[in-house]
């Protein structure tokens, strides 16, 4: 029967909220007739103040009485009379909660990719509620907001708020509930992402509140403190940006970051996280580009605050709508790869900054080049060479564009060799030879990131890897009717059990982008044909119009074998690092 209060069903409940860490406020209940318990006459089922029942605390201070041990709820029982349980939401309660009441709100919720977010979730009536985790960032905040109709619930400033919570009654005559999955037993409280948080502390410049933030060029003249870093940082880089006659140029890049990182470990404390710093910088660079690409010229207009507030806001939401990490853009320079830049009298070097090496003591001996700016790229910033290869600036960089398919160092190729190589004594260094990034970076090795392989079985699986990496780029038939391999020799499943490929091809594509010394191949052949118990690949041969090629064909169990062999099976041996990458 709609509107029974189960008081031992609210207990249970409130209990387990308590154990969450959430501050309860007794709400109003409603009688089984459909008044609410607060007594008011309008306050009831089909009169005029229907969408108050049951929605509203009890007493007018109850900010200052809110439940946070069970004697509490033990003594809104007492008196027995229903209510409904709330919870306290901003900085006191530690949560805020945005509801969905509109398809506009929905959709909101999904731009910013939040409806699917694994955080405690309820309905009430038509609508969808999550609790998100209160955040200081939200502190200039009012106490509701409704960003793309969503309303949120903040209880930021001084008035107390607070949401309706399962197992209270809604006056449509259902319970609020638990999504199944999202319950507050079953998952934890996620944070507010971030989108949401820039939308929400955006909405706190509606209205006269905000503060003003000053010229963009504070940065320039006192400290920073820590809670306006981040935008006193973004400001300074688009202004500089835009004030600068051609942006994009190369140099002007590599001057315009050197000076923001500067700027940013001086004025600010404590001093901004460089990581922070470059990404902030690759943001505004991504938005100019964006901006100059749709047409956009810089016109006077653009040196104003007002414009660089707004231009700053609009990059700080889309680099909160862009989630998935990011990579510098190709061609933005060495620093926003990583590298530091020194500068000696009049020679221009750079010392590792992120970058460092991995040993791999295997047969041959490799070298990982790790480039944390460059996870998002398809060696997931991790570069294999030969030792052969690192002793060469044109080889390091050919190995990089290979492995990376964006970045190319040696754009300016004499600069390259000497950053790589370093700089030998000479009048124009005082005398004095400059090392080069090869050098510091074996300095800098730490023995730990040597990785020993007894049997070059690490190597195998990185092998095998290469191999599966190909493999996972085979086609399927171009006519089903007539299922042909690829003339090219590169993989294809003619059939659904039968991949069909040459051997050689397989090689000559591995070779383009990973160093493969003679013999290795081979090695990698027998070992399959080891571990399937025959003597040979299964040969199969095609007739084409141009003649007949032969092919090597794999079952699935081949395919087994050899991803076996990529996992390192049957070898006592650690995998550091990602075996297949590179
Ligand atoms: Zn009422």
């Amino acid at each position: 029967m709609a509107f029974e209060f189960d008081a031992d069903a609210m207990f249970k409940q409130c209990a387990l909220y308590l154990s969450k860490g959430l501050v309860l406020v007794r709400v109003h209940g409603i009688y089984p007739d459909g008044r609410c318990t607060c007594g008011r006459p309008d306050h009831a089922i089909g009169r005029s103040g229907e969408r108050n029942v049951g929605k509203h605390p009890v007493g007018d201070d109850w900010g200052n009485r809110c439940a946070t041990t069970e004697d509490h709820i033990l003594e809104w029982l007492e008196d027995g009379i229903p209510f409904n349980v709330g919870c306290r939401l901003g900085p006191d309660g530690g949560v805020i909660d945005s509801e969905d009441d509109s398809v506009e709100a929905r959709n909101y919720r999904k731009s910013i990719g939040m409806d699917g977010l694994e955080t405690p979730t309820w309905t009430s009536g038509k609508s969808t509620h999550q609790l998100t985790k209160w955040d200081d960032r939200l502190a200039d905040c009012k106490g509701t907001d409704t960003p793309g109709g969503l309303e949120v619930r903040i209880g930021a400033g001084n008035k107390a708020i607070q949401s309706v919570l399962p197992p209270s009654w809604h006056r449509t005559g259902v319970q609020y509930q638990w999504k199944p999955g999202f319950g507050i037993d079953e998952v934890d409280v996620a944070e507010t992402p971030r989108p949401l948080l820039v939308a929400l502390s955006n909405g706190a410049g509606r209205g006269a509140m905000r503060p003003t933030e000053g010229p963009a060029s504070a940065m320039l003249f006192g400290e920073i403190p820590d809670g306006k870093r981040h935008r006193a940082i973004l400001r300074w880089t688009w202004y500089k940006i835009v004030n600068q006659r051609n942006p994009l140029d190369r140099l002007q890049q590599e001057i315009l970051t050197r000076e923001v990182m500067l700027l940013s470990q001086h004025n600010c404390t404590p001093a901004a996280d460089p990581d922070h710093v470059r990404q902030i910088i690759a943001d505004c660079y991504e938005h100019y580009r964006r901006k100059v690409e749709s047409g956009w010229r810089v016109g006077d207009e653009d040196f104003s605050d007002d414009s660089v507030v707004n231009e700053v806001t609009q990059i700080e939401q889309a680099a909160a709508a862009d989630t998935a990490p990011k990579r510098p853009a190709a061609g933005s320079g060495f620093e926003l790869y990583g590298l530091k830049k020194v500068v000696t009298s009049k020679t221009e070097a750079y010392e590792p900054g992120d970058w460092r090496i991995e040993m791999i003591h295997s047969d041959p001996p490799e070298i990982v080049l790790c480039v944390p700016a460059w996870e998002m790229t398809p060696c997931k910033g991790r570069i294999h060479m030969s030792l052969d290869t690192f002793r060469s600036a044109p080889k390091v960089a050919a190995a990089v564009f290979n492995a990376t398919r964006l970045y190319i160092l040696d754009g300016d190729a004499g600069k390259w060799q000497k950053i790589w190589k370093g700089h030998d004594a000479c009048k124009g260094n005082g005398f004095k030879s400059i090392p080069g990034l090869m050098e510091l970076l074996l300095q800098r090795k730490r023995e730990e990131d040597d990785i020993e392989v007894g049997t070059s079985s690490l190597r195998y699986a990185q092998l095998a890897g290469y191999v599966l990496q190909v493999f996972r780029k085979a086609t399927q038939p171009r006519n089903e009717e007539n299922p042909e391999p690829n003339e090219s020799g590169r993989p294809c499943w003619v059939a659904p059990e039968e991949l069909w490929f040459q051997w050689g091809k397989i090689w000559e594509d591995i070779s383009r982008s990973h160093d493969v010394a003679p013999g290795e191949r081979n090695r990698i052949r027998s070992k399959l044909t080891e571990a399937m118990g025959c003597k040979d690949f299964v040969h199969r041969r095609h007739r084409f119009q141009s003649g007949r090629l032969e092919y090597v064909v794999f079952t699935k169990e081949w395919v087994e074998a050899l991803e076996a062999l990529a996992a390192g099976a049957g070898n006592n041996w650690t995998v550091k690092g990602d075996a297949d990458g590179g």
